[in-house]
C-alpha cells in the first residue's frame, strides 16, 4: 500500500472510510471475468458495482451525483483496491473535471450522474491520423450553419474503446486554422449519431483497444458544445493534465504491490542474483519512492485547490519512469512469467511501453517542462 495520505486531512475520517470500503469489499468481492467477455465489459460490470456501492466519484460534487467528499478519498479508495490486485475505480477523473471546468450546468446536472453511474461510458476523441502531439494541426471540422446546428466531418485515430462507449468527448475546428488554440471546441458526440463510423483496430498483441472514428456529415446542436466556442484548446490541456497524474489514474497501488514483490524476492535470492539485477531492483525501489513524494505534493496541491497544469508532464514523466522500469526489472526477475498463464507481467509490460505516447508523449512532456515550467528560451525548431 502506498500510505499515501496518512499526513493529510482527518485521519480518523480517513480510516474510516478505508473500513467501510474494506467491509464493503469483503461483501462484494470483484466477480469473476466470463470466458468470452471482453475486458472493457467486465470492467464496465465492476465500475456500476462500485458505483452502486457509492464507491465512484467521492470528491464530485453532490449535486452532479458524486459524494463531495475530498480527493484524498477517492485515492484512499484507488489505494485499498491496488493494495489487493483489483481493478481501479473507473479513469473517468479527467473527464468529470473537464465537464466540471467547462460544462454548462445543464450538462454536469445530465452528464456527470450518468458517468459517474456507467450509464454513459465515454471515449476520447482528440487524435487524428495527422494530429498526435501536433493537436493543435487537426484538421476535423465542425461548421457552424445558419440553423445554429454543426456539421462535422474528419476523422480521428487512437480512439480507445470506442466500439463499447456512447458518448466521446470530440475535438474539432470551428474557427480558421490560423489562430490554432482559439479555434478548436470541445463537444459531446453521441456515437449512435448518423454519420459515425466506429471501426476496431488490431494490434500486434491482439487487442482491440484502439479504433479510427470516421465523421462524414454528423450533425450536433448548440448543446452538444462544452464550454464557449473556441474553448477546445483549454478543455483539452485540462483533460490531459488530470490523465498525466498518478493519483487520477490510480496506478499508483499496484506499482506498489509489484515493487513489494521484487523486494520480497531480492532478499529471497540476495547471494544468487546477479548484481545488475539488484540495483535495478535498487533503482525500481527508489523510482516508485520518488513517484509516492510527488503524488503526495500534488495531494496537498489538490486539497489547497489548486488545479492540475503543466507540472502534471512531470508526473507523467516520472509515472512512465516507474511504470516501464518496473515491468523490465520483473521480466528479469520473474521469467516464467514469460510464459503460459501467468504470463501476466509480460503483458503489463508490453502495455508499459505505451506510457511514454498516450496521453502525450515523454518528448512532449519535457518540451512542456522546458518552456512552463523553466521558461527555457525556443530553440527555433517548435
Ligand atoms: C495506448 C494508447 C491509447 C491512446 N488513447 C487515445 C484516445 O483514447 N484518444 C485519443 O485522442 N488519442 C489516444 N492515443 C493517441 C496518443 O495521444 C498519441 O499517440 C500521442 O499524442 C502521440 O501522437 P502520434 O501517435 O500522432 O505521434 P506523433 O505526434 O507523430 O509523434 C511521433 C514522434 O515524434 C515526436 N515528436 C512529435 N512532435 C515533437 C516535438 N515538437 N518535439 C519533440 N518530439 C516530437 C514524438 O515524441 C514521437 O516520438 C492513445 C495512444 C496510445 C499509445
Amino acid at each position: 500500500m502506498t500510505d499515501l495520505p496518512l499526513d493529510f486531512g482527518d485521519p480518523a475520517d480517513l480510516e474510516r472510510l478505508r473500513g467501510d470500503f474494506r467491509a464493503w469489499l469483503a461483501d462484494h468481492p470483484l466477480p469473476a471475468r466470463g470466458a468470452d467477455e471482453p475486458v472493457p465489459v467486465f470492467l464496465h460490470r465492476w465500475h456500476r458495482m462500485l458505483h452502486a456501492g457509492g464507491w465512484v466519484g467521492l470528491d464530485v460534487p453532490r449535486e452532479y451525483g458524486g459524494r463531495g467528499l475530498t480527493p484524498l478519498h477517492q485515492v484512499a479508495v484507488s489505494d485499498e483496491l491496488g493494495a489487493r490486485g483489483a481493478p481501479g475505480v473507473p479513469r473517468i477523473g479527467y473527464l468529470a473535471h473537464a465537464l466540471l471546468k467547462f460544462g454548462s450546468e445543464e450538462q454536469r446536472r445530465h452528464q456527470l450522474p450518468r458517468m459517474l453511474a456507467g450509464d454513459d461510458v465515454w471515449c476520447q476523441g482528440f487524435s487524428e491520423p495527422g494530429a498526435g502531439s501536433d493537436l493543435a494541426g487537426m484538421s476535423t471540422r465542425a461548421d457552424r450553419g445558419a440553423d445554429g446546428h454543426y456539421t462535422v466531418n474528419g476523422q480521428k485515430l487512437w480512439t480507445s474503446y470506442a466500439q463499447y462507449s456512447d458518448l466521446c468527448l470530440l475535438l474539432a475546428r470551428t474557427g480558421p486554422s490560423a489562430s490554432a488554440h482559439t479555434s478548436l471546441s470541445a463537444f459531446v458526440l453521441p456515437l449512435d449519431r448518423p454519420g459515425v463510423t466506429v471501426r476496431p483496430l488490431r494490434a500486434a498483441n491482439g487487442d482491440d483497444e484502439f479504433c479510427e472514428l470516421f465523421l462524414d456529415d454528423v450533425r450536433l446542436a448548440e448543446a452538444d458544445l462544452i464550454g464557449a466556442e473556441g474553448a477546445g484548446w483549454k478543455l483539452a490541456m485540462t483533460t490531459v493534465s488530470y490523465e498525466r497524474n498518478a493519483l487520477d489514474t490510480g496506478h499508483l497501488s499496484t506499482y506498489g504491490l509489484l515493487v513489494e514483490r521484487l523486494r520480497r524476492r531480492a532478499h529471497e535470492r540476495r547471494g544468487s542474483l546477479p548484481d545488475g539485477l539488484l540495483s535495478d531492483i535498487g533503482r525500481c525501489v527508489v523510482d516508485y519512492g520518488v513517484l509516492v513524494a510527488h503524488s503526495r505534493r500534488r495531494t496537498a496541491e489538490r486539497l489547497a485547490g489548486r488545479a492540475a497544469g503543466p507540472e502534471s508532464s512531470v508526473d507523467k514523466l516520472l509515472m512512465t519512469r516507474t511504470e516501464q522500469r518496473l515491468y523490465e526489472t520483473a521480466l528479469k526477475v520473474f521469467p516464467e512469467e514469460l510464459h503460459g498463464a501467468g504470463g501476466e507481467i509480460f503483458g503489463d509490460y508490453l502495455y508499459s511501453r505505451a506510457a511514454s505516447v498516450y496521453g502525450g508523449t515523454s518528448q512532449i512532456q519535457r518540451n512542456i517542462i522546458a518552456k512552463r515550467l523553466l521558461r527555457l528560451p525556443a530553440d527555433g525548431r517548435g
